[in-house]
């Protein structure tokens, strides 16, 4: 297994059997987490950067089976902020350093390209040294293009799976796989910094559905990968479901930093949710981002993706003073610049699929 490690380490991609191999491998956990960590420490030091995520609307015209907010939960509350209240939290989160923030939300279409255009326009305005993320889901590539020329910088767009018929059981049919691949090659092409990722243990995950995700990874060449672990939600066809596991979701994400060496890699809030020190663990086996909370308290409870989401009442300067120390608990220092990817050639059309 160490030798597979160390082809991955040099080469940065392995072939499908060999991934099969690795992912289910224990082996040699210590080793690995040694050389992911190498490449986090090489590129980043002890730096861990800071996005300020933003949940601007939680109705959803989709109907993911794993979804607390699918459009089929009739339990769930609904709201959306206004352009002022998103203003406020990047004016609140501002304050606190930030210099990235993430718009994060269903697919509400209350929110015409036209809104979204003026959001950002408004945020470039007054905050010009900020990098705005988007993560809206699905769009025509003209919207995705205006909102790029409106002054979005990246967007976040997990594929969930790489697998078409893995990606079929998680989604209803009104959701074609080859749509979201499509959306992330758009993405691309426009020249954002693109974002793709999945959930670790979601149902009928296997070894070959993940070796499927990782060379998806390698074909893509994203700048950021977001995993966590997938975490049932009660209002939902999977509430059954079993979630996945801190260790492999851990595992997941050292093979992903010895894949992809410079990305930008979140420590997210689920694996926080499912274990108290999984965010650190997360940036130990290594992750490079965390992305504390600046919608306002009184709808975090509303943005309920999953079971007992942690940080839902949480005002956003104690969410960022709490990670802060949680980073300083392990040796790592929060930063607040910007944090482009330094993935090279990142703006570029990259590989195209077959
Ligand atoms: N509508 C946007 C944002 C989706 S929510 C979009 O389509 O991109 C962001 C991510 O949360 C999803 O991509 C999914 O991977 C994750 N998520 C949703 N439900 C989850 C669950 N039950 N457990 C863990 N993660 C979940």
């Amino acid at each position: 297994m160490r030798e597979l490690i160390d082809k991955l380490a040099t080469e940065h991609a392995l072939s499908k059997e060999e991934w099969m191999r690795i992912i289910e491998s224990r082996q040699e956990e210590a080793y690995l987490r040694e050389r992911a960590t190498a490449f986090q420490k090489e590129y980043y030091g002890n730096k861990v950067y800071t996005r300020g995520l933003i949940e601007f609307s939680n109705y959803c015209k989709n109907n993911c089976l794993y979804c607390g907010i699918r459009r089929d939960n009739r339990q769930v509350e609904r709201y959306r902020l206004t352009k002022d209240d998103i203003l406020d939290c990047c004016r609140q989160g501002y304050a606190l350093d930030f210099r990235t923030f993430v718009l994060q939300g269903g697919e509400d279409s209350y929110f015409t390209d036209e809104r979204i255009v003026d959001i950002i326009l408004s945020m470039k305005k007054e905050y010009p040294d900020c990098a705005i993320t988007l993560s809206l889901g699905e769009k025509d590539k003209a919207s995705y293009q205006r909102f790029f020329d409106a002054g979005a910088d990246r967007y976040l767009l997990r594929h969930e799976t790489a697998n078409a018929e893995h990606y079929r059981k998680l989604h209803p049919a009104q959701m074609p796989f080859e749509r979201r691949m499509q959306c992330l090659w758009d993405l691309k092409e426009i020249g954002y910094q693109v974002g793709c990722g999945f959930m670790v243990g979601s149902p009928c995950q296997t070894r070959e559905t993940l070796a499927e995700d990782m060379l998806f990874l390698t074909k893509l060449q994203p700048a950021m990968v977001g995993i966590g672990p997938f975490v049932p939600h009660h209002e939902t066809p999977f509430a059954k479901e079993s979630q996945g596991t801190v260790e492999q979701t851990l595992h997941m994400l050292s093979l992903i930093r010895l894949t992809l060496p410079k990305v930008l890699l979140p420590s997210t809030t689920a694996l926080g949710t499912i274990d108290p020190k999984g965010r650190e663990m997360g940036i130990l086996a290594g992750g490079n981002v965390v992305m504390p909370n600046l919608s306002p308290t009184t709808v975090r409870k509303q943005y309920e993706l999953y079971d007992n989401k942690i940080c839902t009442g949480d005002e956003a300067a104690e969410c960022r003073m709490c990670l802060a120390r949680r980073m300083e608990s392990i040796g790592y220092e929060i930063v607040t610049d910007r944090g482009d990817s330094q993935m090279d050639g990142y703006k570029t059309k990259g590989n195209q699929p077959e």
